[in-house]
């Protein structure tokens, strides 16, 4: 499964659960009674957690959901018009906006303008502005199918927009962050499409919030467990898989050869793009090796349950694909303007690479994970000392 892919799963699950629970006829008494603690409990959590990580988005998409719930509750059809239009819009805009903490100047600007659309939601409701609530529903194609649908459709536009945002954000940026916007913006919809205010439409709207809240933490965890630049578990992963090696298993340690000068030839950025690549081609090495970066230009890699002997061989074809691997990178010195017909590598260079792997497993002299460690050090500055582009044991 792509990463992406497995990124959409979490959210997708939630929103199965909450689509089928209301259905099981025996459990719909003690749903109706405990949404309340439910909501209350992702939304009070889920602002404070927010909050603390300093995610304006998620505090304010968190807000823009529990508002619209209650909005839709206590203000009647006029309230479900205007809710089912900003409710996307919000949550669209969100999603690309910048992250500027949540008590900055502009965090207060964006928290500001939500109360403004509560209050005017609030102010629409009222009889005597019925003229502008009608603006709300006023049909702009016409359509039958649409009007299936079930909402007016000012909101069926904004809820095609925000989709458009939300989906092209995750494209740019796949992260579960991202992803917990599309399905959050899926559960919205669903909740303004049930037909009936109520049960379900408090249990989209509060999933909703839950699925941001899970992605929150999922993004926070990926933050302090994985490595920005390669996207491979980093240091911490790596210590706490040592911790769980059983007797028997190879550790190995991969460098990149001469990456100072490589960086001082082409750049730091193309040395940046090297490394990602060399990363995701480490990330592919059979035998059961699990990858990470250990730091700079160095990798290790982990063999649980292998011996040295295993291992070698995995770690020879990787050592052997790379050198002979053509990268191609994206040169610094682009032309700022497109030429009229670019050549066909236009801004594009090959580069090539080697590593050199450090090998070992534990034995009399090595007992921990940590000397193990050492040990596959020391092997990768023989294999530096003997020329690199080799892997010593
Ligand atoms: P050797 O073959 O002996 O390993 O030589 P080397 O030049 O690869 O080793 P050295 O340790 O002297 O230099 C490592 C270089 O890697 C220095 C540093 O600029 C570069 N480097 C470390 N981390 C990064 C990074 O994240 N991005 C880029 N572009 N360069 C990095
Ligand atoms: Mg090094
Ligand atoms: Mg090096």
């Amino acid at each position: 499964m792509t990463g992406a892919l497995a990124r959409l799963l979490p959210g997708g699950v939630l929103l199965v659960v909450a689509t089928m629970l209301p259905s099981i006829a025996t459990l719909r008494d003690s749903l109706t009674a405990y949404i309340p603690v439910y909501f209350y409990v992702v939304f009070g959590v889920g602002i404070l957690l927010a909050g603390r990580f300093d995610r304006s988005r998620v505090v304010l998409a968190l807000l823009v959901l529990a508002l619209a719930d209650r909005a839709l509750l206590y203000l009647g059809p006029v309230g479900f018009s205007a809710v089912a239009m900003l409710l996307p819009l919000d949550l669209g805009a969100l999603s690309w906006l910048s992250e500027r903490g949540v008590l900055t100047p502009r965090g207060r600007v964006k928290l500001m303008l939500l109360l403004l659309q509560l209050l005017a939601v609030v102010l629409i409701s009222y009889p005597a502005l019925g003229a502008v609530a009608a603006w709300l529903d006023h049909p702009i194609f016409e359509s039958p199918v649409l009007h299936a649908v079930g909402l007016p459709e000012p909101a069926l536009l904004a809820f095609a927009l925000a989709f458009l945002l939300v989906t092209v954000r995750f494209m740019f940026h796949p992260t579960a962050l991202e992803s917990g916007s599309i399905w959050a913006l899926i559960a919205a919809f669903l909740a303004v499409t049930t037909g009936q205010v109520g049960l379900r439409s408090a249990i989209y709207l509060t999933t909703a919030g839950l699925i941001l809240v899970v992605s929150l933490v999922e993004t926070s965890h990926g933050m302090a467990y994985g490595d920005e630049l390669t996207g491979l578990p980093g240091r911490r992963a790596l210590n706490e898989a040592l911790v769980k090696l059983g007797d028997r298993y190879a550790i190995a340690m991969v460098d990149l050869d001469h990456f100072k000068r490589f960086n001082d030839r082409h750049g730091h950025d193309v040395g940046d793009q090297l490394l990602r690549m060399v990363g995701s081609r480490l990330a592919r090495v059979g035998g059961g090796g699990r990858v990470f970066r250990y730091g700079g230009e160095e990798f290790a890699v982990l063999f649980p349950g292998k011996s040295v002997q295993d291992a070698a061989p995995h770690l020879e074809i990787l050592r052997e694909t790379i050198a002979a691997s053509a990268f191609t990178v994206r040169g610094r010195r682009r032309p700022r303007a497109k030429p009229q017909t670019p050549p066909a590598s236009a801004g594009q260079k090959k580069v090539f690479a080697t590593i050199s792997i450090g090998l070992a497993g534990p034995d009399r002299h090595h007992a921990t994970p940590e000397q193990v460690i050492k040990a596959a050090d020391a092997a990768l500055y023989r294999a530096k000392k003997a020329g690199r582009n080799r892997l010593s044991a």
